[in-house]
């Protein structure tokens, strides 16, 4: 029930008509019966600085952040962790006595999959061992690159459409405060060489989304050279799974969708604000697969 003791989190976007974070949340906050209410806020570019104001003077707790702030935000923040620096990008915004503070919660998400049994090298190898391929160099391929170096990987290649993005791309990882030196940029003409190498390959483009189910990164002679056992993510979450997870499969590569780095990178945020190790992961995973048509 909301009442006068409610307290306030929420996501700022524009739009933030196709969040589904309310649900997950919420869901989340009504399992655990703690007094919150989890909000959309639209939040047009040129008021973010009056919006956070405005969520001090109101007692915000934190708030998600999704596009277009999650780079604007940085320079209106007290304090930006070390990982959110590094990515360059901030998905979690929670306060404090010194101010309003950021981070980012999405290599956290995209690893928690990977830290499962499941994904977990076979005996007698790890993942210092492992080559990582990732398609696509914007905002959610620096989440990823920031998680295969926490993972340790042995080589980080990312593939991309323009060469000057790329450069400025593998540069920022150079100066960056938690820097990757093993860091390659490719563009796409070297798949087909790279994909004959990946033991974990990452799609962080959005071809393959809804409403373009039956598009895919990778062409079927690229796919070809894919190991059986290679790990194949996709952190797109609808349709689900995509033709790219679907055509890993049949290679016999071991598919991981978008949805639980979703559910993840929300879990990891929610135990901040409510300054708790325990949330019901289970159900925010349920909200939003219902949410999604998934059940
Ligand atoms: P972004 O910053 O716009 O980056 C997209 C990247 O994909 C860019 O490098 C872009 O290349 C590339 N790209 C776009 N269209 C392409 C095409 N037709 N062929 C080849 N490359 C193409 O977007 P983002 O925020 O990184 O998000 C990317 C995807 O990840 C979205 O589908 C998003 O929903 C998903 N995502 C999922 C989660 C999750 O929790 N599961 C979290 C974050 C993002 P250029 O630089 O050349 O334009």
């Amino acid at each position: 029930m909301i009442q006068g003791t409610t307290k306030l989190l929420g996501v700022i976007g524009h739009p933030v008509t196709h969040s589904l974070s309310p649900a997950m949340h919420n869901a989340a906050i009504a399992h655990l019966g703690v007094d919150f209410v989890y909000l959309p806020f639209p939040v047009k570019p040129e008021d973010l600085k009056a919006a956070l104001a405005g969520f001090a003077a109101i007692d915000l707790r934190g708030f998600s952040i999704t596009i277009p702030h999650k780079q604007a935000i940085l320079p209106l923040l007290s304090s930006v962790s070390p990982i959110a620096r590094s990515i360059g990008a901030v998905n979690t915004v929670y306060r404090t006595d010194k101010g309003w503070c950021g981070t980012n919660t999405d290599v956290e998400g995209f690893l928690a999959p990977l830290q499962t049994p499941t994904y977990q090298p076979r005996e007698g190898s790890d993942w210092s061992q492992k080559v990582a391929v990732i398609l696509g160099n914007g905002g959610a391929a620096r989440a990823v690159v920031a998680g295969c170096a926490q993972l340790g990987c042995a080589e980080i290649h990312v593939v991309g459409r323009n060469a000057q993005n790329l450069a400025e791309f593998q540069q920022s990882w150079v100066n960056s405060p938690m820097p990757v030196p093993n860091l390659q940029v490719h563009t796409w003409d070297n798949l087909s060489m790279l994909i004959s190498q990946a033991d974990l390959l990452v799609n962080t483009t959005p071809v393959g989304m809804y409403p373009h189910g039956e598009k895919s990164p990778v062409s079927a002679d690229s796919f070809d050279q894919i190991n059986a056992g290679a790990i194949v993510y996709d952190l797109i979450y609808t349709p689900n799974p995509t033709q790219f997870l679907k055509d890993a499969r049949r290679r016999g590569a071991i598919p991981i969708d978008g949805l639980e780095m979703l559910v993840q990178q929300g879990a990891a945020a929610l135990k901040i604000w409510l300054d708790t190790e325990s949330v019901p992961v289970d159900v925010m995973r349920q909200a939003l697969r219902q949410h999604l048509g998934l059940e």
